[in-house]
């Protein structure tokens, strides 16, 4: 596969105002130069094996699978990466690709908080300074993920534009790039935004996919992945997309049901083409491109778009996509728990629901691996609400009463 595309099919780009045009140009050669350095892959590799703990394994989900009673279930653990999911691998490529490139500052955006909490680790790791843009709102949500990034030493700066979310933190990351790319790198956190960030961050998350060609031993038969902007998913599926004897599928969020609002599903006849955040892709907006309101139990999937590879993909029918509901997820996150002792992220215990479906329709001699993008830690603020609430509430009552300095 090539390594860098502008385009996949009709969609990627680099659609951003003249002063982004030769940072982004930059980083294309500084990427393109890194890949070719024999040092630089040497660092990443170091970096993944001593401080993210790779490989991760793949677990044969040997008591998951007699329960279903069809495929042989594999489960990639992402959530043993350090931070607790994929999102540290293309932290840590960027932020080593940064420093190679004489960077001496980062910025992030970050919506649910999870990419900003990778970003801050792998860069206290380096010692880079960072900032982490995040809509006021986001951070009124989710106070632990704040708290992580600032513990690593990050500065989260609040914006308070706009709807107060992911896409105005976006924004923000742009506007403080556009004046200060000489010294500033944007570590953007999914496969997606202007080239060559699609081919970067799927690059630098392949290593997810490369492991499991040398872990699995046996044919694989479909491979399944959780689908928000698409990092884990791509980085999971780029390096057996030319075997198609496999099935790929990829799980949107079903949310509460079919309607505008109620998910975070893209992939349906239900996104439509359009230009936002420098890249063309199927994104949830109206004819006036007013993105629209999604809604998902997990923070990492309620994105309105979709990376421009997996569109494209999706489009090509190489990727099916389905989806899994809030309450189909919750089941999963259960199931897994209590026959593999696996507390699966929200994200990914929609890969999970999908693939408890698609193994029951195989055969035992049939294998299937999913992708476990993260652990189910820092969802437990809405797994236990939604499994357990009234214990939940009583729990957070008292500790709300508790005094914490006598
Ligand atoms: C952020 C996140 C996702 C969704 O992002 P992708 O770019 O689609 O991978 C999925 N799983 C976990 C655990 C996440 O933190």
């Amino acid at each position: 596969m090539p390594r860098y595309n502008d385009y996949f099919g009709p969609y990627g780009g680099r659609y951003v105002p003249e002063v982004l045009q030769a940072p982004l140009k930059e980083l294309e050669q500084g990427f393109q130069d890194a890949l070719d350095d024999p040092e630089f892959i040497g660092e990443f590799d170091e970096f993944c094996r001593d401080f993210i703990g790779r490989p991760t394994p793949l677990l044969p989900a040997k008591n998951a699978s007699k329960a279903l009673g069809g495929a042989q279930i594999y489960i990639k653990l992402e959530g043993l990466a350090n931070t607790g999911a994929h999102k540290i691998n293309n932290a840590a490529g960027q932020a080593l690709l940064a420093r190679r490139m004489g960077k001496t500052r980062i910025i992030a955006e970050t919506g649910a908080g999870q990419h900003g909490v990778a970003t801050a680790a792998a860069c206290a790791r380096l010692g880079l300074p960072c900032v982490i843009y995040m809509g006021e709102e986001d951070i009124r949500r989710q106070h632990p993920n704040v708290y992580w990034m600032e513990m690593y030493g990050a500065e989260v700066r609040s914006v308070t534009s706009g709807s107060r979310t992911l896409k105005d933190a976006v924004n923000e990351a742009f506007r403080d790039w556009t004046a200060n790319s000489d010294k500033t790198h944007y570590l953007l956190g999914s496969a997606l935004g202007p080239s060559p960030y699609p081919d970067m961050v799927r690059e630098f998350q392949s290593v997810i996919g490369r492991e499991i060609q040398e872990q699995a031993t046996f044919p694989i038969h479909t491979m399944v992945a959780c689908v928000g902007g698409g990092s884990n998913a791509i980085g999971f599926l780029s390096p057996f997309l030319e075997d198609t004897s496999i099935r790929m599928v990829g799980v949107e969020a079903g949310g509460r049901g079919d309607g505008e609002g109620n998910n975070a599903v893209r992939m349906a006849d239900t996104g439509r083409p359009g230009i936002i955040q420098g890249y063309k892709s199927l994104f949830l907006h109206n004819s006036d491109g007013q993105v629209l309101k999604t809604h998902s139990i997990s923070a990492g999937l309620d994105y309105p778009g979709i990376g421009p590879q997996l569109a494209s993909l999706g489009e090509q029918g190489r990727l099916e996509f389905t989806q899994a509901k809030d309450d189909e997820a919750l089941e999963a996150l259960k199931f897994f728990a209590r026959h593999e002792g696996l507390i699966f992220a929200m994200e990914s215990a929609h890969a999970g629901a999908a693939a408890m479906k698609l193994a029951k329709e195989m055969r035992p001699d049939q294998n299937l691996i999913i992708n476990m993008s993260g652990r189910g830690d820092k969802d437990i603020f809405i797994s236990a609400a939604a499994l357990d609430g009234e214990n939940w509430k009583r729990f957070l009552q008292k500790e709300s009463r508790r005094k914490y300095v006598d």
